[in-house]
């Protein structure tokens, strides 16, 4: 198989560059597909032929990952596949490979945020000499026996296998494999990051649980179960089975960590099982609902030590993604969900895959109790009965009024001839929402922007689906007047 045209344009580097994912896919491991290879791109490929036989000539490609961390990963890791992969679609056998950090589509969302400080995927790996502690010691503890599965506190539920991965969580699940791979090493602690309900528990359960396997001790507590062991431990007089308990752990995991605030012998009794898991080289995992430096009322030492290793933070999923997750729970459980009603929770589920899961929950009870198959109908009831919005119906003349406040442009101009960029863009935006949204079918959609056919309110759909994946501003401002089209 060979590449027989010169690479000159960037239609054709992509080109090249899809041809060779493929090679790559078929090459590797899902899990490490999708956390590895995915958020490259290809910037450049070069040849430089030689005057005798195409056979001496040279090509470079320089290959883009979305940071430094990607990078060196990817670099030492799958460089000579990726080279095989890119040699095997162009036929060249001098192939040099270049990786640079640069403009994939993942770095491109994460740049185009408004809130750039708090969507960057953080990569604050502690140097050793700024360190907050000294690693060179290596106390002795008493050990303990490893901790039985179901003494873990993990659920076996929660896997890297069924977690799905999209631009939102991408850099998070990759640390995370990488933390699960070399335990206690370079990124330690482990700080998981974000709203409720976006995949921190989850995650930090797939590093357990993959951990547990390889026969690691490990313990994942909540700060409350955490606060309870201290408190029974204080009353019983037995501190010592405490501190051996929690000190003998190859990897402890402390979910929602926020709740130690306010709670100061917590604080301090956590500070010093950290510092002992710390200097032994012991992996430590924390998952929050904010940021260190968020986290008004955590004591300072605490908060620089939890700064001091790797920060990842998990965003609301995009639409593919949310679609992508019921499929895979769906599948999970069993459940037979046509994709057009996965497309149909996830327009109204936004921004909470618990919720998302629950609508899912709701509607195989609902199938199983009624005995009817699952469809857009019942998934309309559920949606009704479970969520708090679409208490007004959402028409295409509202969808038309609030597009137009948001761009400053007249509903006349929406339907009307003008095509302006800025018109032809809300116009593009409220044809899109309004397939979307309502029930209404691409014709009528034509006939209520002034009788435009129907090829045209497809083309505005499929433009604005494009925008939305490989912009994120304009994925947030079309998710933000989705958002309040179903306030009640
Ligand atoms: P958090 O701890 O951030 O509040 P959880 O980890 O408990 O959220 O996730 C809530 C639910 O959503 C869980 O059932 C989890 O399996 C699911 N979930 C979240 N993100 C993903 C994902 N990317 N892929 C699959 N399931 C997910
Ligand atoms: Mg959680």
């Amino acid at each position: 198989m060979g590449y027989s045209k010169p690479i000159d344009s960037s239609a054709d580097v992509s080109q090249l560059w899809d041809k060779s994912v493929d090679v790559l896919k078929s090459r590797l491991d899902p899990q490490i597909f999708a956390a590895w290879i995915k958020p490259l791109a290809l910037g450049r490929f070069q040849v430089t032929e030689a005057k005798q036989s195409a056979r001496s000539s040279t090509a470079e490609a320089e290959v883009l990952a979305p940071n430094k961390f990607c990078l060196d990963h990817v670099e030492r890791n799958y460089g000579k596949l990726i080279t095989s992969a890119i040699s095997d679609v162009t036929g060249r056998e001098n192939l040099v490979l270049h990786f640079r950090v640069g403009d994939c589509v993942v770095q491109k969302k994460v740049r185009s945020t408004s809130e750039e400080l708090k969507l960057k995927p953080r990569i604050d790996i502690a140097k050793k000499s700024q360190s907050p502690l000294n690693r060179t010691s290596t106390p002795r503890v008493a050990t303990v026996g490893r901790v039985a599965h179901d003494q873990t506190n993990l659920n076996p539920k929660y896997n890297f296998s069924n977690f799905v991965i999209g631009a939102c969580n991408q850099f998070a699940h990759a640390v995370s494999l990488r933390v699960d791979e070399n335990l206690g090493s370079n990124y330690n602690p482990l700080f998981l990051y974000g709203g409720v309900g976006l995949g921190k528990t989850h995650l930090a359960n797939a590093i357990g649980n993959a951990a547990y396997r390889r026969g690691k001790n490990i313990m994942l507590v909540s700060s409350e179960l955490f606060v309870n062991e201290l408190i029974s431990a204080l009353r019983s007089n037995r501190m010592d089975r405490f501190k051996s308990k929690f000190r003998s752990l190859d990897l402890l995991i402390v979910d929602d960590i926020q709740f130690i605030i306010g709670k100061e012998r917590t604080q301090e009794e956590f500070f010093h099982t950290f510092n002992d898991l710390y200097q032994r080289h012991k992996q430590i995992v924390i998952t929050s609902d904010k940021l260190p430096q968020e986290l008004v009322g955590l004591e300072e030492r605490l908060r620089t030590r939890f700064a001091s290793g790797i920060s990842a933070d998990l965003q609301a999923p995009d639409f593919e993604t949310r679609v992508a997750i019921l499929i895979k729970k769906a599948e999970g459980a069993g459940i037979t969900l046509p994709p057009a009603v996965a497309e149909l929770l996830a327009e109204r589920i936004l921004t909470n895959v618990r919720e998302l899961e629950g609508a899912l929950n709701r509607l195989q009870a609902q199938s199983a109790l009624h005995k009817i198959p699952i469809s857009n109908d019942l998934a309309e009831d559920v949606l009704k009965a479970c969520a708090p919005f679409r208490t007004v119906e959402i028409t295409p003349e509202l969808i038309q009024k609030l597009v137009a406040e948001r761009f400053n442009v007249s509903i006349n101009d929406l339907i009307g001839k003008r095509r302006t960029q800025n018109i032809a863009f809300a116009r593009h935006v409220a044809m899109h929402i309004c397939r979307r949204l309502t029930g209404c079918s691409y014709p009528e959609i034509g006939a209520l922007f002034g009788g435009r056919d129907h090829s045209t309110v497809i083309h505005a759909n499929r433009v604005i689906d494009e925008r939305r994946k490989s912009d994120s501003n304009i994925n947030s401002s079309v998710e933000e007047l989705i958002r309040k089209l179903k306030q009640p």
